[in-house]
């Protein structure tokens, strides 16, 4: 006895177990989200493979025993039935391998033909056996005769073949998921053999189990954050690539928490749950990636979505109500699958260029113009790098913009703002939002701001040389280039060379945000009080501002941001604290500016909230700086 595998010492238990576990993983790949790559096409394959061969030994054995009548034939088509999708499991195997270690085409179609070749042969070779009778067959009477058993030897071609891929080219995957294969191969050879050893049956397709499951292990498992429900967002290239090839649309909800972007901060409790519970509430079959802590993506299928423009608009609804129990600072980013960002598979940068521009707090749809921008921005880049090279101060490509700015002391428009516009041969006209976000990235913003302020005291110089009354124009400067050493040494050359009079710039920045950029502000307007600069605090109200810190610069104006304005347009209490601020602001001898103007309501109440200067739309769109005549008056 031993060494063969023999009917009588069938049982269907294992087999039984084996069906239960595919039918289980497959509802545990159907109801939770997996990568669909193309190894785990082969990988679902290989589950198919493994539930039709416990199928047919099933089957197999129930035939072999109620057959009457002495025709084997079920029998013997199910048997080979069996083998079939036995060999065609390794070569799937093989495949799934392949896949993997990424050889050579010339080598992977060698290793493919061979294994095919090999599979055939053995398929056909097993059922001549049986026919002639040398192989397994069963006599009239019933009995088996085992015969000549072709299904060892082609297991162990098989095994050879893997082995020596994953010693072969094994060097492309990483050496413990090496370890794991073999080790789920060892524990499947050790099985058959102790079965072929005591001539036993039951076990050769669970012994098929665990190589599979080792694959659905190391490569298909994507595990979820318990907290938030969120997966790796390594998954996100390869999910969108798929979306793409299978043309199928998406709609995506990026959610942004300054507050959390630094690691190591975690996400609250209760906001975790709450951004758990999101996606389920209002989506079927959605992917929550995670990017950073936070920085979330949430991708809606189309496909199970048709009503999803409505879910859109019902998230933005139900994100607002969420925010009201956390206001935590946000940027939201909605938008629909656009082909050519999928296509680049371009969606964390598209979406982390938008979000630099989101205002904070605010709901960003996305449309044409982001996209336009996002294929700008690779041009945009080439162009400021040739800008930085050329450091020319006259450079056509940089225009001064600006923006008149009522004096309600006067009634008049004495002051502006500097704003920049850069345009592009091929491009046209490129704003702020888009390009300051890349020039300061790559260290070109210094250079836009040199040439600004030298077009800036140009301005004024004509202006003046013409008889108007200019009392000063602002350039905007960036926190970061005042980190670099050299910038109070270039401000003051161009100060000096355009020979500007006394007092007619100013020098704009916004609040600071740490200690640190604070220090460099405060030396900054330290050196550079000889060159008769003054200074304004942009943007005031969008910050953390400590008036402690900013009564310890000495700023000339302090310029409140435009969603302050908005805010007291529908918020008594707004209004109230802005009033209150203003007023002792002013008190304190800082000049007050409000900035977005946009309606004549703004214009009565701002005016009545000590405000020595008005800025905003209501009085002017940025104009290039020459049309400013259009607005000054001769003294
Ligand atoms: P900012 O310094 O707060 O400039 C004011 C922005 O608000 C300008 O946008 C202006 O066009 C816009 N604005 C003015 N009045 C209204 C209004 O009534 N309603 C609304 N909705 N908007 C109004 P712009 O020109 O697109 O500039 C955006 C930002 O880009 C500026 O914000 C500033 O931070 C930056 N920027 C612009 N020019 C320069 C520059 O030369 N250097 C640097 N470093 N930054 C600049
Ligand atoms: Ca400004
Ligand atoms: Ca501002």
């Amino acid at each position: 006895m031993g060494w063969q595998l023999l009917f009588d010492n069938y049982n269907a238990s294992a087999d039984i177990v084996v069906l239960t576990i595919c039918i289980v993983t497959g509802i545990f790949l159907a109801t939770s989200f997996s990568v669909r790559t193309k190894t785990f096409g082969l990988f679902t394959a290989m589950l198919g493979g493994l539930f039709f061969a416990a199928m047919t030994d099933i089957l197999l054995h129930i035939c072999y025993d109620h057959v009457s009548g002495g025709n084997y034939t079920v029998v013997y088509v199910l048997r080979v039935l069996f083998h079939f999708f036995l060999f065609f499991l390794l070569f799937l195997f093989i495949l799934y391998l392949l896949a993997l270690l990424d050889p050579t085409e010339k080598k992977k179609m060698t290793v493919i033909t061979v294994s095919a070749t090999a599979g055939v042969m053995l398929i056909i070779t097993d059922i001549l056996l049986s026919v002639f009778m040398f192989g397994f067959h069963i006599e009239p009477d019933g009995t088996e005769v085992p015969g000549l058993n072709i299904f060892i030897p082609g297991y162990a071609f098989f095994i050879v073949i893997i082995i020596s891929l994953l010693f072969g080219i094994g060097d492309r995957l990483y050496s413990k998921t090496v370890i794991s294969i073999l080790g789920s191969i060892l524990v499947s050879f050790m099985m058959l053999y102790n079965e072929i050893r005591f001539g036993k049956s039951s076990y050769t397709v669970s012994a098929f189990l665990f190589p599979i499951l080792s694959i659905l292990y190391l490569f298909h498992s994507n595990p979820y954050n318990i907290d938030t429900g969120t997966i790796s967002v390594s998954a996100l290239k390869e999910t969108v690539e798929y979306n793409y090839s299978h043309k199928r649309d998406f709609y995506y909800v990026c959610l942004y928490l300054p507050d959390f972007a630094s690691e190591g901060k975690a996400l609250p409790k209760d906001l975790q749950a709450a951004i758990r519970q999101f996606p389920a509430k209002y989506f079927k079959r959605s992917a929550l990636f995670q990017v950073s802590n936070g920085f979330m993506f949430l991708m809606v299928p189309g496909k199970h979505n048709p009503d999803c423009e409505e879910g859109l608009r019902d998230t933005v609804r139900a994100f607002t109500k969420e925010y009201k129990r956390f206001r935590y600072n946000y940027k939201l980013v909605i938008g629909k699958s656009i082909d050519v960002i999928s296509r680049k598979n371009e969606y964390l940068s598209f979406i982390k260029g938008i979000l630099r521009r989101t205002r904070i707090n605010s709901i960003h749809m996305v449309d044409n113009r982001d996209v336009n921008d996002f294929n700008a921005s690779d041009a945009v880049l080439l162009e400021l790098e040739d800008i930085n090279a050329k450091h020319d101060l006259n450079d056509p490509r940089v225009l001064a913009y600006c923006q008149p700015v009522l004096n309600l002391k006067t009634g008049k428009y004495d002051t502006a703002e500097a704003l920049m516009r850069l345009n592009f041969p091929g491009l046209g006209m490129v704003y702020p939002d888009l390009f300051i976000p890349i020039a300061e990235e790559n260290g070109h913003i210094h250079v836009l701001t040199e040439i600004i302020l030298h077009k800036t005291c140009e301005a004024i110089k004509k202006l003046l040389n013409e008889g108007y009354d200019v009392n000063r124009i602002s350039v905007n400067v960036s926190m970061h280039e005042l980190r670099d050493a050299g910038f109070t040494k270039d401000i003051e050359n161009i100060i000096a060379s355009d020979a500007v009079p006394n007092g007619k710039v100013a020098i704009e920045i916004t609040e600071s945000q740490t200690d640190s950029d604070f220090m460099i502000v405060k030396s900054m307007i330290e050196e550079l009080k000889g060159t008769g600069i003054t200074f304004y605090l942009d943007d005031f109200g969008t910050g953390f501002s400590n008036l402690e810190r900013i009564m310890k610069l000495p700023f000339d104006t302090i310029k409140f941001d435009r969603s302050l304005v908005t805010a007291c347009k529908t918020d008594k209490r707004s209004e109230e604290i802005v009033r209150r601020l203003a007023g002792m602001l002013s008190e304190l001898d800082y000049s007050v500016l409000y900035e977005g103007i946009e309606e004549e309501n703004d214009e009565i109440r701002c005016g009545s909230m000590s405000a020595s200067y008005l800025q905003g739309y209501r009085y002017s769109r940025p104009i290039p700086i020459e049309e400013l005549e259009g607005f000054f008056t001769k003294e």
